[in-house]
């Protein structure tokens, strides 16, 4: 299989995957505005042992985001590069972090009901005003 590189900005931390997604998509949720301080996270989850950190676990800090989740950033370059959601044997990536484009692409807009009223969706992807899955 195809492996997908990834890492943070300044390149001390760098990861690889298998490009074997198992969802993708975007996060409108407040939480994740502030997480990210962008409008919107874009992320990816992976099986926890198809995740290998190849370089720069020296580097990582980590914040405990929401109830479920560890997200991990660059203490260099401040870019958030995953988490790890240990519940479910999950790791998750900010596809903004791939050095290579994912086949399989964001499939859904989530927490929509907390979007900014000035950011327009423009794809045709489902749209959710929460989250889809049971929480
Ligand atoms: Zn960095
Ligand atoms: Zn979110």
């Amino acid at each position: 299989m195809k492996t997908l590189n990834g890492g943070c900005l300044c390149g001390s931390v760098k990861y690889i995957i298998p490009d074997d997604l198992i969802y993708a998509g975007y996060c409108h949720c407040s939480e994740c505005r502030r997480w990210t301080g962008a409008p919107f996270s874009a992320t990816g989850g992976v099986k926890e042992l198809d995740f290998t950190l190849i370089k720069g676990k020296s580097f990582l800090s980590s914040f405990k985001k929401g109830k479920n989740s560890i997200s991990y950033f660059c203490k260099n370059c401040s870019s958030i590069v995953y988490g790890e959601v240990p519940e479910h044997n999950m790791v998750f990536v900010m596809l903004g972090t791939l050095a290579e484009s994912p086949s399989l692409k964001p499939q859904w807009h989530i927490y929509t009901d907390s979007k900014l009223d000035w950011y327009r969706i423009y794809d045709d992807l489902p749209q959710y005003a929460g989250s889809p899955y049971a929480q």
